[in-house]
């Protein structure tokens, strides 16, 4: 690990932030621009969307694929992990481009929108496996794609009758909430069972227009959920995730995970200690309404999923008893049950 950690030169930091935009796809919403408090990186706004020389350090523990999606990949543009959901790449476009995305090996590089044959493949492979029940229409963006052609790619998902329910992944509510129109979610409304993951990252991120697009889509009957990847310097810290967990339910999005930033190459300087999570999420225990407190989850290299990492609650145990501990760190004792004494 020493070698490893020698090897990666970390302390010499190139400040090239004319190769960091070449290198990861740029585009910022004038909107997103416009939640921007300072122009430098010390404001999470700015430091998550422009490009920066700190995107350069390169250890080799990261890559363009840490979860190894194309691996996943039974047919092109559908990833699967699990046996009983799927991911669609609907679109590689978004309407900002995240300096921490995971998916920057599609995301941006080529904008382009899922074609009619690759989406045909796609659903022929779900008529194929009935076991998958929950399709996540993901890319990129799928909201920055027209009411047509969204349209299109859910009737198709919906022509399938085992799938049960439809997901989407999207950051418009917080890149660009003026795109939640009527007629959109007029048209989404028609699919449902579906349901909304966003992606808030920080309370800066909750404006009255962000609020507005994410009770425009509650009131159409759509579920919303919101990721958060911890990042160094803009999240990491109990107090504002306190505030962004919070501000999330007053707008009807339940916190559903905090991701620890995957291993994807030009997020080195994002990256936060396991540990600091783990410490963050117990804080949030005591202070937080149930409803606001999300999953901690890693998502581990070489595609092996989602892990939950929570705070050790369990002191000792044996088969009458566990002595466990609160959020205050006080012992509580409880028994099993006699019958399998
Ligand atoms: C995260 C992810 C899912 C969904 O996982 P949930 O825990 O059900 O939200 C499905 N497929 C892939 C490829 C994923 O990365
Ligand atoms: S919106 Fe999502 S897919 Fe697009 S750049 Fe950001 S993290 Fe990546």
């Amino acid at each position: 690990m020493a070698e490893l950690i020698a090897a990666c030169n970390w302390q010499k930091v190139p400040n090239g932030v004319h190769e960091a935009a070449s290198r990861f796809p740029l585009a910022i919403s004038p909107y997103y621009a416009s939640l921007m408090q300072r122009l430098d990186p010390g404001d999470p706004v700015f430091a998550m969307s422009v490009p920066q020389g700190r995107e350069l350090i390169d250890p080799p523990f990261l890559s363009d694929d840490p979860l190894e999606e194309e691996r996943h990949t039974p047919v092109p543009g559908l990833v699967q992990r699990y046996s009983d959901r799927a991911l669609l790449i609907s679109t590689t476009i978004c309407a900002s481009y995240c300096r921490h995305c995971t998916r920057k090996r599609v995301t941006g590089q080529r904008e382009s929108v899922i074609s009619s044959s690759r989406l045909s493949q796609a659903v022929a492979y779900l008529r194929q496996n009935p076991k998958i029940r929950d399709v996540i229409v993901s890319g990129g963006d799928p909201l920055t794609l027209s009411e047509e052609a969204l349209e299109k790619i859910l009737g198709a998902i919906r022509s399938v009758k085992s799938v049960e329910i439809i997901r989407i992944g999207s950051r418009t509510p917080v890149t660009l909430p003026m795109r939640i129109t009527d007629e959109l979610t007029c048209m989404l409304r028609r699919y449902h069972p579906l349901w909304i993951n966003t992606h808030f990252n920080h309370p800066q991120e909750l404006t009255p227009q962000s609020s507005e697009a994410c009770e425009r889509l509650a009131d159409a009957g759509i579920p919303l959920g919101n990721q958060t990847v911890l990042l160094r310097e803009i999240n990491d810290d109990s107090r504002v995730l306190e505030t962004l967990f919070r501000g999330l339910l007053r707008i009807r999005v339940r916190p559903y995970y905090l991701h620890q930033c995957d291993l994807v190459r030009g997020v080195e300087h994002f990256r936060t200690p396991m540990a600091r999570g783990i410490e963050i999420m117990n804080v949030l225990r005591g202070r937080l309404s149930g409803l606001a407190i999300p999953t901690f989850v890693v998502d581990v290299p070489n595609g092996g999923g989602k892990i939950p990492l929570l705070p050790c609650k369990i002191v000792s145990s044996d088969s009458s008893s566990y002595l466990l501990r609160n959020f205050e760190g006080d012992h509580f004792c409880c028994p099993e049950p006699l019958h399998f004494l």
